[in-house]
């Protein structure tokens, strides 16, 4: 009997959802396979260091899929299942179980993982951030206002940070570079932005990083390289995340910091595509290779993935403007493009002393990326003007307001 098309999706979060959804809108009728190692029905991460960690939300408000879209997509969902290997002769997926799952085409949607040094979370008292679970473990542990400590100073870190002193807790936010984020933004404009955290009354250890911690079976302390000790009672660590591709070991799939594509988000293997966190694929409107660890990315790279496995990958390139926002202290910042710290930076709209502000990143007299505080509406003409011009840059005219 003639079996039907089937797509397996390893990976059932925002890239892997996204995938399913787009391959079903865009009428196709096989099999959609989609395993995922939690249990949970997929869910969408931000509100994890925003709302759900605050209490304004639940887990059940933050769904990707409501029940009847879900039925209504009729997938196969292998919720609490591992992808554990993978045969491209063969075309199969191996489970956790041993149970092997034949594919036509197979999207890889594994996602990232926190770095956690080892060791450390040997501690009780020390947390990840990633998952539901993660996020209400550390939302128990926030009762009764304890001394916080947060180990990461980039987006993830700085949320928790924000969050954590809002529930009223005394925080701390310990990070190497000269202020919180500054790898992102470059440490002119971090500085000014470290203004936030500290009039909410978190308190800045900067210049130094984590080594390890001290205690009983209970963290009671952050040791510093410097020397410095920081009593804590709960520590969050957000010191990045690592792609998940262990798994793949093995199978031929080329990897190097991520799941390697080419400008059609196509493996080095046949019938194999990438997206998501997951992902390092070439992206052609920058003229390079890139990972990008954002919510907008996974859901459009994952819908790009859909298209590319109906038609064959004649569906062009990937060459998305990443973009990023982050909601810290009541500020909304978004970054759009590959800005570096050491680009050139102008301020456009605004100024760093009243927290509104757009900065252009410049290279070679191109723009490279754009950083926007509490002004969304000008992002958007931004992000644009980004999409026109990618690695081939413009020179923007815009009047220089300093800071
Ligand atoms: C706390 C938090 C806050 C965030 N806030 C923002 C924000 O404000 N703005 C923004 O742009 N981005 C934000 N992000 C990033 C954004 O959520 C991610 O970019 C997005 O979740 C990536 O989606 P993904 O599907 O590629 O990967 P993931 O969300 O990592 O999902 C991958 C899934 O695959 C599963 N999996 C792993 N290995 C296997 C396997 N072998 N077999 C089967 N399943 C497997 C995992 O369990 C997971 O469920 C945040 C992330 C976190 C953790």
């Amino acid at each position: 009997m003639h079996r039907q098309r089937r797509v397996v999706v390893a990976g059932a979060s925002l890239a892997g959802i996204r995938t399913a959804e787009t391959l079903r809108d865009r009428g196709f009728d096989g099999e959609v396979v989609l395993v995922g190692a939690e249990k949970r029905l997929p869910y969408d991460r931000p509100p994890l260091s925003k709302a759900v960690l605050g209490g304004q939300a639940s887990p059940d408000d933050i769904q990707l899929l409501s029940a009847d879209r879900l039925a209504a997509l009729d997938l196969d969902l292998r919720l609490g299942r591992r992808a554990r290997a993978l045969d491209p002769a063969g075309k199969t997926l191996e489970l956790d179980d041993g149970e092997p799952l034949a594919y036509d085409q197979l999207v890889i949607a594994t996602g990232s993982a926190p770095w956690m040094p080892r060791d450390w979370d040997l501690f009780q008292g020390v947390y990840p951030l990633r998952t539901v679970d993660d996020c209400l473990a550390i939302r128990s542990a926030l009762q009764g206002s304890p001394r916080v400590a947060v180990v990461g100073g980039g987006f993830l870190g700085s949320e928790v940070a924000s969050t954590a002193r809002r529930l009223g807790c005394d925080v701390v936010l310990i990070q190497p570079l000269a202020a919180p984020m500054a790898r992102i933004l470059g440490s002119e404009i971090a500085l000014a932005c470290a203004e936030v955290p500290l009039a909410a009354g978190v308190r800045l250890v900067c210049g130094s990083s984590a080594e390890g911690f001290d205690g009983g079976a209970r963290v009671e302390r952050v040791r510093l390289r410097d020397g410095r000790m920081i009593d804590a009672d709960v520590v969050v660590v957000g010191i990045g995340a690592r792609p998940v591709t262990d798994w793949l070991a093995g199978s031929g799939v080329h990897i190097s910091d991520g799941v390697l594509c080419d400008h059609r988000c196509a493996t080095s293997v046949a019938d194999v595509y990438a997206a998501g966190d997951v992902a390092r694929w070439f992206n052609p409107l920058f003229e390079q290779t890139m990972r990008v660890e954002h919510w907008t990315n996974a859901s459009e790279q994952g819908a790009f993935v859909a298209r590319a496995l109906l038609d064959g990958g004649r569906s062009g390139s990937y060459s998305p403007v990443p973009f990023v926002w982050s909601e810290q202290y009541g500020v909304k910042i978004e970054i759009a493009g590959v800005p570096q710290p050491t680009d050139r930076i102008r301020i456009v709209e605004g100024t760093l002393a009243e927290q509104r502000f757009v900065a252009l990143y410049e290279r070679e007299e191109r723009l490279t990326g754009v950083v926007a505080l509490n002004s969304t509406r000008s992002m958007l003409k931004y992000r644009r003007l980004l999409a026109q011009s990618g690695s081939r840059g413009e020179r923007v005219d815009a009047p220089s307001i300093s800071s």
